[in-house]
């Protein structure tokens, strides 16, 4: 992107704990990283090269809750992307069929005496119940925590529990890189190895 001039929009970290019931197992189980570690990547990596406000980051992965996209957006999400959570609400029972098209809800199925199990007049109304109630949770801790917006939660706002006696500010457990700092000085720690090996016209790690 420094290289060329060129961005994309947006780049999404989908986490490893994503994926539907279709998802290879060794993939789903070993593959990837959870949203938070790849969500920090991502953000420390645009931010580093001061690109963060051109290039907008969306998350997902497990996220169902005003809660989890809260932490989201502290950590640098713009947005949040789910689908999980709305086939819930739709009916979905994971039952893991949704290759064979023998979903037995009527989810994921092509087979029409099948697709009859999903009655969209009584399903239609949870689904929008479900994202409106989500959103009016993170509307509250939002507003608990006197801020305007959900793009205003910073990493120094968001604390991690250690265990039952303790808990740290999240900026002391992980890395925040500061604007640009990539592009003007060395960096320690894993992104500044990681930036140092990098080349833009290979994925191959420089020498
Ligand atoms: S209930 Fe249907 S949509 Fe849900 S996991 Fe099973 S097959 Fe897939």
């Amino acid at each position: 992107m420094i290289e060329t001039g060129i961005t994309p929009d947006f780049v999404v970290v989908d986490g490893a704990e994503g994926g539907t019931g279709a998802a290879p197992l060794e993939l789903s189980n070993s593959v990837g990283m959870p949203l938070r570690e790849g969500l920090i990547w991502m953000r420390n990596a645009l931010v580093g090269v001061g690109l963060k406000d051109q290039v907008r980051l969306g998350a997902s992965g497990k996220i169902h809750s005003g809660a989890q996209m809260a932490k989201s957006f502290a950590i640098g999400a713009d947005w949040c992307n789910a689908a999980r959570p709305f086939m819930f609400a739709l009916g979905c029972v994971q039952s893991m069929e949704c290759h064979t098209g023998h979903c037995p809800t009527g989810v994921a199925t092509q087979i029409p005496w099948r697709q009859k199990g999903l009655v969209v007049e009584d399903k239609a109304p949870r689904v929008a119940r479900f994202q409106k109630q989500t959103l009016h949770s993170l509307r509250e801790i939002t507003v608990a925590m006197g801020l305007d917006s959900p793009w205003d939660i910073e990493p120094k706002d968001m604390r991690e529990r250690i265990n039952g006696a303790r808990s740290d500010a999240i900026a002391q457990i992980y890395t925040f890189l500061e604007p640009g700092c990539l592009l003007s000085r060395v960096v320690e720690g894993q992104t500044g190895l990681a930036w140092s090996m990098a080349q833009a016209n290979s994925f191959r790690r420089k020498q």
